[in-house]
């Protein structure tokens, strides 16, 4: 189904809880800015997933939070993996993966995206509050031995505390056989001015133009319309991708996403909070399938893109 703008809806990205294991300073929590205690049982994510799936939506992202806090992750995996048959992923800090990513696996988790901002263990704690560097490393080769493909790790390249790593976190994503996705920190146009965007934030175009000098090989990744720069690190195949949302008109042109809070709301698009659908509370009160369809719709209408 294509929204007000032709743009198509082919993916949800469904937070699954607001609770995390880790106080990231940067973090923008998915846009969930404001506390709630209604989460979603695993029974109505399947449901609000096969609504989805009747508007042709086949893939889905679990986010959070942490998702991996929820003792149900596998399950709702598991409940999620046949309705949403394109692709089932998964956005985690790694920190508890050692422990579940087999049987995420197994319960049909295709890929997973790993935050993983630096290789210090003194910066990962200023970053994260916590000293669980170690675990999330762990988490990264569990991932990659339990077989998902591809793992990604997610860098947000932050002035002043990881913009010195890149090269050894390309190292590390040719070692651990995983793809480094550099991210540009975001946040709403009226957070642009405030001093902790400008002390931390990075335009990584120069990244970019420096790597299209100096990668081995550029190839250009459909899905998501991005460049994926490729370099040989000791004989290892290392994959870098770039990520640059802030003002971006060809990022949100192309987004075929939409959102599902942790507790229930359809969310047009992650910087807004001012056009949310509520789906959760009038399942909980009854509504029939039509009532919910009509909801979703609604919410897809409701989609515009934010840079324009
Ligand atoms: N806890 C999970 C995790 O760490 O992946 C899922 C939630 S986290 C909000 C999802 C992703 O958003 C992480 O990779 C995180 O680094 C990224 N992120 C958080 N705040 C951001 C911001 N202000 N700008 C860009 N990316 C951000």
């Amino acid at each position: 189904m294509k929204d007000r703008f032709g743009r198509p809806v082919k993916s949800i990205r469904v937070s699954v809880t607001e609770d995390c294991n880790l106080r990231c300073f940067y973090c923008h929590k998915e846009g969930e800015w404001h506390r709630h205690t209604k989460e979603m049982t695993s029974e109505e994510i399947e449901r609000i997933l096969k609504i989805a799936r009747e508007l042709d939506i086949r893939k889905v992202k679990f986010t959070g939070g942490e998702p991996l806090v929820r003792n149900d992750m596998v399950d709702i995996i598991r409940r999620a993996s046949p309705i949403m048959d394109r692709d089932v992923s998964l956005t985690t800090n790694g920190t508890l993966l050692r422990k579940y990513a087999y049987e995420l696996k197994d319960a049909g988790l295709m890929r997973v995206n790993i935050s993983l901002d630096t290789l210090s263990r003194e910066k990962y704690e200023r970053i994260t509050g916590l000293d669980l560097l170690k675990d999330a490393i762990e988490g990264v080769y569990a991932a990659v031995d339990a077989g998902l493909y591809p793992v990604k790790l997610n860098m947000v390249l932050l002035r002043g505390i990881n913009d010195d790593e890149i090269e050894d976190m390309i190292r590390f994503s040719a070692d651990s056989r995983s793809i480094l996705q550099i991210i540009e920190l975001e946040v709403p146009v009226e957070k642009e001015y405030t001093s902790f965007f400008r002390r931390y934030h990075v335009n990584p175009k120069f990244l970019e133009e420096h790597f299209e000098k100096i990668a081995e090989r550029v190839e250009y990744n459909e899905l998501h319309r991005r460049k994926r720069f490729i370099f040989q690190f000791n004989g290892k195949r290392a994959e870098v991708e770039i990520v640059r949302p802030m003002h971006n008109s060809e990022f949100c042109k192309y987004c075929t996403r939409i959102r599902l809070t942790s507790d229930g709301k359809l969310k047009p698009c992650l910087l807004r909070n001012d056009n949310l659908v509520d789906i959760l509370t009038p399942m909980r009160n009854g509504a029939s399938e039509k009532e919910l369809k009509k909801l979703f719709v609604e919410a897809i209408m409701r989609r515009e893109p934010y840079w324009k």
